[in-house]
């Protein structure tokens, strides 16, 4: 048994325990159904341990974490407890800069009996991916904190970095994300979202696309302005597969496709580098719902079975795979069946009552 994967779970803040929980749960369940398992490091961190210990993460937690295969994440933060400077605790922002996490992913799928913001029939076949990238770009200039460019009141720059380092390993990595959807009978095709036309940054991020390409003559490709991309996901989002965008592009067009289908309960998260992986649901603490047993642990959940597949991938363990592809069925099955009801969506069902009915189709 000693073999087995090893995650670092931090629970967080609020919603964060419940929904990890309910995650970790659930992920057991289904390993243990493909005869495969993982072992849990728990790490302390987060709002309420800062309130406790004046710490934002145990001693040695950021490298602890770092040590397992996996990270999972419930959520981090309260809006009552702050650092000094006034800034909400998150210690998980160290987390991406320390381990490299340059590949956000943003599953956005349409579930049958959830909410479905576009009318068309055919946003009932809304399946696809937004790959951020997540350590660069726009927001780079949030990350150094450059002030050779502000003339007090009167002129501030922002920059835009694009390094071919970053770019091919992202680039790749949409493109056997690609390959990999193909593989599961989804349409494995791959979209460049840019800017290519107005600046420098976004021509080399597409040269880059383009050279990477080169090596995936397999995958059908495309570009898409981001503008244009903001209107087709709007109006035909089912046309779409994988997109790969720079950080801020991702970082809008993921909330807009998002806010296309379910709500912030559905939504599944990833962030891959090169040695470890990062696996939370993409919504905060919700200190307003938190203790009343009502959120939604599905974007945990789904977040579990991204994270089992990641496993399957890193440590060539295929059981991996079959565990995570169970979760999947058991979510898509429970909402076909209208047995899945969050309360985020109008229904019946808190956050035990959900976990127990994915449980019960995990068996
Ligand atoms: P963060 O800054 O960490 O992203 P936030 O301020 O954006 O946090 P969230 O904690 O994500 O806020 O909550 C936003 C809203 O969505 C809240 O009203 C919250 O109750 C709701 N919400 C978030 N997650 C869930 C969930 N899993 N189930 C039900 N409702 C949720
Ligand atoms: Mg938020």
């Amino acid at each position: 048994m000693s073999s087995d994967p090893r995650i670092s779970l931090i629970k967080g803040d609020g919603i964060g325990v419940d929904v990890s929980e309910a995650a970790i749960v659930v992920a057991k369940a289904a390993c243990a159904k493909c005869n495969c398992d993982f072992a849990i490091q728990t790490i302390n961190a987060g709002a309420e341990y800062y309130r406790a210990t004046g710490q934002d993460i145990e001693p040695d937690g950021e490298e602890k974490a770092g040590e397992a295969q996996a990270i999972f994440l419930g959520a981090i933060g309260l809006p009552s407890v702050r650092y000094p400077d006034g800034t909400e605790i998150s210690p998980h922002l160290r987390l991406r800069d320390r381990y490299g996490l340059y590949a956000g992913v943003r599953p956005v799928k349409a579930y049958p009996n959830a909410p479905q913001r576009l009318a068309d029939p055919r946003a009932a076949g809304i399946d696809m991916v937004i790959l951020r990238e997540s350590t660069e770009g726009l927001f780079y200039s949030a990350a150094v904190h450059d002030r050779s460019d502000v003339v007090p009141d009167t002129s501030v720059i922002d920059k835009m970095l694009v390094t071919r380092d970053i770019s091919e390993k992202l680039h790749r990595f949409a493109f056997r994300l690609a390959q990999k959807r193909k593989s599961r009978g989804k349409a494995g095709r791959l979209t460049c979202v840019d800017k290519a036309n107005v600046f420098k940054s976004m021509a080399f991020f597409r040269k880059i696309f383009d050279e990477t390409a080169a090596d995936f003559p397999d995958v059908p490709t495309s570009y898409n302005y981001v503008d244009a991309m903001a209107l087709d996901l709007v109006r035909q989002p089912w046309a779409f597969d994988v997109m790969v965008m720079e950080n801020i592009f991702g970082d809008i067009l993921s909330d807009l496709a998002g806010g296309l289908v379910g709500g912030m309960g559905m939504a599944a998260c990833a962030e891959i580098g090169d040695t470890i992986g990062l696996f939370q649901p993409a919504h905060g603490s919700a200190p307003d719902i938190m203790g009343q047993d009502k959120a939604n642990p599905l974007a945990a959940i789904l977040s579990a079975s991204l994270m089992l597949d990641y496993l399957a991938d890193t440590c060539d363990l295929p059981a991996f795979a079959d565990a995570a592809g169970l979760i999947d069925t058991a979510v898509e099955a429970g909402f076909a069946d209208n047995a899945l009801r969050p309360m985020e969506f109008g229904g019946d069902m808190g956050t035990k009552a959900v976990t127990s009915e994915v449980l019960s189709r995990v068996w």
